[in-house]
């Protein structure tokens, strides 16, 4: 019987395009695209190299929020992997894995076999990737808790495993943190016990000194700084105050109140050269910190983790819109018992978590006017509730209502019910993975002398991400599938194969 192959190691592209250095990657591509004018339709093509490092640099992660529900689960969950702990439960003996990573856990199409049978490759065996039991984590958090406790306090792993890794997790505390309690919810009061003091000058200096540290201490070449603290509200926007890069930096300075912590954190990574993830919601990037990243050439990514609801939302209502249908309606509701629920239950912070999940339909409807017209929009509706007995377990509940043929309707409900942080954990990881490869990308045109960094703002890792931050000018893309196949082919591009076309055109000429 033909099977689907795999290959089980880093896979060498044999090709006149692409050249293997000791250090480098070096694939010329063909990039294809076509010009629209009226219902004039050109082709296009661009020649483009890409350069990719070969050789992975130490890369450290520190966490904001580490002593959190998804900071502790993930530092427990790579070290485990690491230890290659056993744990037992009622079922028996579990085995740490890496379930729910795309860069860990997911393969791609390479090719075809002598058979014209697809052959598939794990991701991080197309290009060189950082292995996450490499990393070194580190991190702030408000709560001077260690991470052990922390992982308890958290109820999300299992009491076994909580046993076997507390004794390696008990010396890590967290560096003491920015807090402001204006732009987190009052409830979170009682945690902050562990906190910069100073003006936001000083907090800033002394974030930049933390990074430093950790570089030097531990021998770091590459820190990526990553938001996984509690949802702020939104900052305004205010002209003279964060609206550039250099007001924002005198705003600072003057210690402006409207300059929200996790802004401070993004411009200390940014100024330290590290690249910075935002994992919540909140509006870090206002547009003083996207010039700042832009000027100093590092890396950014956000908005908020898409794990669960979002996940399923950007599929089905592609799917929906995609089958001709005309979805009118969707409607979830959430209700969660963890930390982070309780900081969502006041008004300001579940008002950054609204805008995040509201906007994740929009660009499967603008790109279909048969069925919607210019202003039209299915009724969308969020709902969040805290209920503390379901813990970390978050149960979605969801109702999409769609027009069918000649006047019918199609309703589908789901329940789903998962630990939060057990979905949030391999996507935070794969953030981190992905954005440490982007840094060892460089690109130019063919004609060009110099290659340059890819854009600072990562819209890459829009599959990770709820409300993907994306360059100006740049469309949003919230479907799920053209998101994972911009990074499979993003891959690709890297080792000078052409794009997925799913056509199997070798099996449809007679
Ligand atoms: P959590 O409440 O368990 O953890 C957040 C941690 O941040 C806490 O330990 C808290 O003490 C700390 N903190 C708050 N303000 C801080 C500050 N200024 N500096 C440093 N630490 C601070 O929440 P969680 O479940 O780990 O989620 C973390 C974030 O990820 C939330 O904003 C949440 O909305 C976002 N998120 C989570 C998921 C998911 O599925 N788990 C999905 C999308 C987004």
């Amino acid at each position: 019987m033909s099977g689907i192959g795999f290959v089980g190691e880093p896979i060498v592209v044999e090709s006149p395009n692409v050249e293997y250095s000791k250090n480098e990657i070096i694939s010329r591509y063909e990039y294809r695209e076509s010009r629209v004018v009226g219902n004039r339709v050109t082709p296009l093509n661009e020649n483009l190299i890409f350069k990719t490092q070969r050789q992975v640099p130490k890369t450290g992660v520190l966490l904001v929020g580490w002593g959190g529900n998804n900071g502790t689960t993930l530092t427990a969950g790579i070290l485990a992997n690491k230890l290659k702990t056993t744990w037992m439960t009622k079922e028996g003996e579990h085995h740490a894995n890496f379930l729910g990573s795309i860069c860990r856990s997911v393969t791609m199409r390479i090719g075809i076999d002598d058979n014209l049978q697809p052959v598939h490759a794990p991701l991080y065996d197309v290009v060189p990737m950082l292995n996450p039991v490499d990393l070194e984590i580190w991190g702030w958090d408000i709560s001077s808790m260690n991470i052990a406790d922390a992982m308890v306090r958290a109820r999300v792993l299992d009491y076994d495993l909580q046993r076997k890794l507390y004794p390696e997790l008990k010396d890590m505390v967290p560096w003491p943190s920015v807090y402001s309690e204006d732009f987190i919810a009052a409830n979170q009061n009682d945690r902050a016990d562990n906190v910069i003091q100073g003006t936001k000058q000083e907090q800033l200096q002394a974030l930049r000194q933390n990074i430093r540290e950790f570089k030097q201490s531990k021998g770091i070449e590459n820190v990526i700084v990553l938001w996984t603290a509690n949802t702020e509200r939104y900052a305004e926007v205010r002209e003279g105050v964060n609206d550039t890069a250099d007001n924002l930096l005198r705003a600072i300075e003057a210690n402006e109140s409207e300059i929200a912590p996790s802004t401070i954190f993004a411009v200390a990574s940014i100024l330290e050269g590290c690249t910075y993830i935002n994992g919540s919601p909140q509006n870090t990037f206002i547009p003083g910190v996207i010039e700042l990243s832009e000027r100093h050439q590092v890396l950014i990514a956000g908005d908020d983790f898409k794990t669960g609801q979002t996940k399923i939302k950007t599929v089905l209502s592609d799917f929906l819109i995609n089958s001709g249908l005309k979805l009118a309606s969707v409607v979830s509701y959430n209700h969660l018992g963890n930390n982070d629920g309780k900081n969502l239950s006041a008004p300001k912070t579940f008002r950054s978590k609204e805008i995040s999940k509201s906007g994740v339909i929009d660009d499967v409807i603008r790109a279909n006017r048969l069925i919607y017209g210019e202003n039209e929009h299915p009724d969308h509706c969020v709902v969040i509730k805290y209920v503390p007995y379901v813990g970390d377990s978050k149960r979605a509940m969801d109702e999409y209502t769609s027009e069918i043929f000649m006047g019918g309707r199609n309703t589908i409900v789901l329940h789903n019910t998962c630990e939060d942080s057990l979905l949030a954990a391999p996507i935070i990881m794969d953030l981190i993975l992905l954005a440490e490869l982007c840094t060892r990308v460089e690109i130019k045109r063919a004609q060009d002398e110099e290659y340059t960094r890819m854009h600072p703002v990562l819209s890459i890792l829009s599959f990770l991400l709820k409300s993907p931050q994306v360059p100006s000018g740049s469309p949003v893309v919230h479907s799920l599938f053209n998101q994972r196949y911009s990074i499979t082919n993003f891959l690709r591009a890297l080792v000078g194969l052409p794009p997925e076309t799913f056509m199997l055109l070798e099996h449809k000429i007679p």
